[in-house]
């Protein structure tokens, strides 16, 4: 077929199938605009599925099992030295786990009568699409919603290709389990799958160019994560960058701060980048950031009336929930309800073991910014369910207006942190007051108490 035979006309055309695209798609389609999908997969579910989000925490559960065990052994259980094999564990990962929720993803369109077409698509001009790839086609739209996403960043100056040097997407295909793995890179991604493979037995060495693993996240949060990788990792190297990485039969050998070392394989992670370079965007009246991110007003909005923008191509930060949430209010503002991105809280959690997690005002920001604050915390070595769960590495903590006594921000560090935020961002995003979380009555015994013995130390305070 000739490029551009076929042409489909429709409400709303959105670009990118990730969490961001097939939500704002769904929204549409409910409120009964005529969408389409276009992703260069042919499929909804983005990088959060098929390499992200999902598979990385299908691992992280399967390393925090393995934890479990080896903690068991305290409490006289002994299950003996684990045998893992890769290929069933491939297997889950991919079918059961990924390839089960892709199928209810396109079940899910189906059923609202969202057609997914598969192509690379670039704009023509603000109301036309381009389709490339095996099913070349135009598409003309009243509306366009942007849900491009976005790639992992590279090491500014180092450019070796190698099959040993991966980014998070090779590392989650779990090829092989190297014994010795280098991660550049102490932020979400770094800790995570450096958590993955060390449980899988890699001895990992992380370096981070900064003085601290999660930088920006209070360093009582972190101090948890880090003792903890202190022990799992061979080694933990901050303020320290990778100079050079070059390719030898042994491996690939990588400068570290002064210092030479062989690794069996590498992981990047640091960082990433918006996809808005290669859509044409320059045909349309959209306004990009020196960054690559498009700029958008509260509705998603961009410069372009007909065009709209939602997730990880919009700004940090790049999390699939703040992405479907933006989704949503695009697609309600495409039909004309007065919504709009005003959320106050966008939670982030780090699936390591233990978890860290935190929404609103961080103790850190509040500092840097000169903002006056009060801060609880709870040891989770006074709380009665840690100790049953042998867990008393973590800690609970509320960031609260020393006036009003409102909770504006939140953290916890511990098994179950990313669970646990939820009520606190109920809290922040519904500007409850540190009060109203020690009079709720919280079960006991559970984790979730913490929030009300956190708060009750303000009120004795
Ligand atoms: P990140 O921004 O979380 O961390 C990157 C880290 O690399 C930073 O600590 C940075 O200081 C360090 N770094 C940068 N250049 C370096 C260099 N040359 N040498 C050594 N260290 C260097 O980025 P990421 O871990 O790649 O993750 C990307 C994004 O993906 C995250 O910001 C997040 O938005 C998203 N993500 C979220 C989750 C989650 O929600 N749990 C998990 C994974 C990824």
């Amino acid at each position: 077929m000739v490029m551009g035979d076929l042409l489909t006309e429709v409400d709303v055309a959105v670009v990118g199938g990730g969490p961001g695209g097939y939500t704002a798609a769904f929204r549409c389609a409910e409120l009964d605009l005529e969408t389409v999908v276009i992703d260069a997969g042919k499929r909804l579910g983005g990088a959060c599925l098929f390499e992200g989000c999902i598979p990385s925490k299908a691992l992280l559960h399967v390393s925090a099992v393995l934890g479990e065990v080896e903690r068991a052994r305290e409490y006289g259980v002994d299950f003996g030295a684990p045998h893992i094999s890769l290929d069933p564990l491939r297997k889950w990962k991919s079918e059961r786990v990924v390839g089960k929720l892709a199928r209810g993803l396109a079940a899910v369109a189906k059923g609202k009568h969202v057609e997914v077409i598969g192509g690379r698509a670039v704009f023509e001009d603000s109301r036309t699409l381009l389709v490339q790839g095996d099913e070349p086609q135009k598409v003309k739209f009243r509306h366009a919603i942007v849900a491009s996403g976005s790639r992992p960043a590279t090491i500014p100056g180092i450019d070796l290709v190698s099959d040993r040097v991966m980014d998070s997407t090779a590392a989650l295909e779990l090829s092989e389990i190297p014994e010795r793995l280098l991660v550049v890179g102490g932020g979400y991604i770094g800790l995570e799958l450096g958590q993955v493979y060390a449980a899988l037995g890699s001895a990992v060495t992380l370096v981070e160019m900064t003085d601290g693993l999660l930088p920006g996240a209070d360093r009582d949060l972190v101090q948890w994560l880090a003792r903890r990788v202190d022990k799992q990792f061979q080694a933990v190297k901050l303020n320290t960058r990778v100079e050079s990485l070059r390719e030898t039969p042994a491996g690939i050998e990588a400068r570290l701060g002064g210092e030479s070392a062989v690794f069996d394989r590498v992981l990047v992670a640091v960082g990433r980048r918006p996809q808005s370079d290669e859509l044409g965007l320059a045909t349309t009246r959209v306004r990009v950031s020196d960054r690559g991110f498009i700029e958008v007003d509260t509705r998603g909005a961009t410069a372009d009336p007909r065009i709209f923008a939602v997730g990880d191509v919009t700004g940090e930060p790049m999390l699939a929930h703040r992405a479907m949430r933006q989704a949503k209010v695009a697609a309600e503002a495409i039909a004309g309800r007065p919504s709009a991105f005003d959320n106050v809280v966008v939670p982030a959690v780090v699936f390591t073991d233990p978890e860290v997690a935190w929404c609103g005002l961080t103790e850190t920001a509040a500092a840097a910014q000169g903002v006056a604050v009060r801060v609880a915390k709870f040891p989770w070595a006074a709380a009665g369910r840690a100790a049953t769960l042998g867990r008393a590495d973590g800690v609970t903590k509320l960031v609260v207006d020393p006036e009003s006594g409102r909770v504006v921000g939140a953290g916890i560090a511990g098994p179950g942190a990313g669970e646990l935020i939820a009520e606190a961002a109920l809290a922040v995003e519904s500007a409850l007051l540190a009060e109203d979380l020690a009079l709720t009555i919280h079960t006991h015994p559970t984790l979730s108490e913490t929030w009300m013995e956190a708060a009750e130390t303000l009120l004795r305070g």
